[in-house]
């Protein structure tokens, strides 16, 4: 008789670590001031802007921001 693997599928996935939310990196703490990345406007509170030197932008709904400095 021929042994069956008993390594098959058996409906248990296999376990992958999620990935850390990087939200605590948005915020830094100044002294005695928490300091926070700029929120989007249309995602509200929580949804933060990613910000290059000339512009915000959100990944969730693409919003822009340009940042004129004069
Ligand atoms: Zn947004």
């Amino acid at each position: 008789m021929a042994k069956k693997k008993k390594s098959e599928k058996k409906g248990k996935k296999p376990h992958k670590n999620k990935p850390t939310s990087k939200k605590y990196t948005k915020y830094s703490i100044e002294s005695e001031k928490v300091k926070r990345a700029p929120n989007c406007p249309r995602c509200g509170p929580g949804t933060f802007l990613m910000t290059t030197p000339n512009r915000q932008y959100c990944g969730k709904c693409h919003y822009t921001e340009f940042i004129s400095k004069k």
